[in-house]
């Protein structure tokens, strides 16, 4: 099609059958999310579906039926039931109906931890991020919310694993007093793209998590993000960043939640990344998918040897860092 054009949603839907049947590897499976999430966020903005929020309270009866007929309108076929449930919770969503919510969720927070517990192993106490399973701590939770953790059977740790106090890929120091590892409760289809609000819809997550994840749902939707923080450890001396942040979370969202080394889950040890080795000695971008899950147990029993990166001054003659420097500069603060 040529350029300019619009692209239909039959052209999307092809184009993300093609990418689904090309190939198994991470970028194909992640460049496949990002498709369907095109797809996806096209079809709630399409105006038979987003009118239907508009009229909601006279049709709530009938709703299914009439999202499932618009959607065979659009699609050109008969929809999947699982995208017919999809678009039924994001136009019924608080987030749908009375506009955005802002503030917190606290009013949320039991039914959640209600829902982890429900799905807790046997004798498991630890309360641990959804997404890179940390343990939380004492000092991570406000008081309010420290009676129900510790009354649905949640044992709060004392210290910080060891390992991860050093982390240069997990900080834990927000600067101002503040961490990163403060317990959050947040949207996994954000509000903004009219997610709602129940328990199946919230989860746990330690802020480094909760704020390095942004608006997106699916690991990389922040494909331009990504391509400038493959820059982020280039040249090495470089200090933390937005960017670098978001990257490691969307590789710990990406990876499935297991250590790439034990096979051991986010449910029972804490996640964090160490990029993989370049297989011929070029210099690996700071990608999603050019990074490792691993657990801080194996980190600490293989010797944690981060690979050595290219100094600034090799670099700054060859590929001219420091203008590329200057113009990043105020993203990556
Ligand atoms: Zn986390
Ligand atoms: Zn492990």
């Amino acid at each position: 099609m040529p350029a300019g054009d619009q692209v239909s949603l039959s052209h999307l839907a092809s184009i993300t059958r093609i990418v689904e049947a090309d190939g198994e590897s991470a970028l194909h499976k992640s460049v496949h999310q990002v498709l369907v999430r095109m797809l996806e966020t096209s079809i709630l903005a399409h105006p038979r579906i987003s009118r239907l929020i508009d009229v909601w309270e006279g049709i709530a009866g009938t709703a299914n039926e009439r999202i499932a007929g618009h959607l065979h309108q659009i699609l050109n076929h008969e929809p999947d039931e699982k995208l017919v449930r999809h678009v039924f919770r994001c136009v019924s969503s608080t987030a749908a109906l009375r506009g955005r919510q802002t503030g917190n969720h606290s009013h949320f927070f039991d039914d959640v931890i209600d829902r982890i517990v429900r799905s807790r192993k046997d004798g498991d106490k630890s309360l641990r991020c959804e997404c890179c399973g940390y343990q939380f701590r004492n000092r991570d939770v406000k008081t309010e919310r420290y009676t129900k953790i510790v009354e649905s059977g949640f044992e709060l740790e004392r210290s910080l694993f060891p390992g991860r106090s050093g982390d240069p890929y997990k900080p834990i120091d927000r600067g101002n007093g503040m961490t990163w590892t403060q317990l959050t409760i947040d949207h996994v289809i954000p509000e903004e793209t009219l997610g709602w609000s129940d328990p199946d819809n919230l989860e746990v997550l330690c802020m480094f998590c909760n704020l390095g994840k942004l608006a997106y749902r699916r690991p990389l939707e922040g494909l331009s993000s990504f391509a400038v923080g493959a820059l982020a450890e280039v040249p090495s001396n470089r200090k933390w960043g937005q960017l670098k942040h978001q990257v490691v979370v969307a590789a710990l969202s990406a990876l499935g939640g297991t250590c790439s080394q034990c096979a051991k889950t986010k449910s029972d040890v804490e996640l964090t990344v160490r990029p993989l080795l370049p297989k011929d000695g070029s210099i690996n971008g700071f990608l999603p998918w050019n990074l490792k899950s691993v657990c801080y147990i194996c980190l600490a029993n293989e010797g944690d040897e981060l690979p050595q990166l290219p100094s600034a001054e090799g670099l700054e003659d060859t590929i001219g860092v420091s203008s590329l420097e200057s113009t990043l500069g105020h993203d990556t603060e």
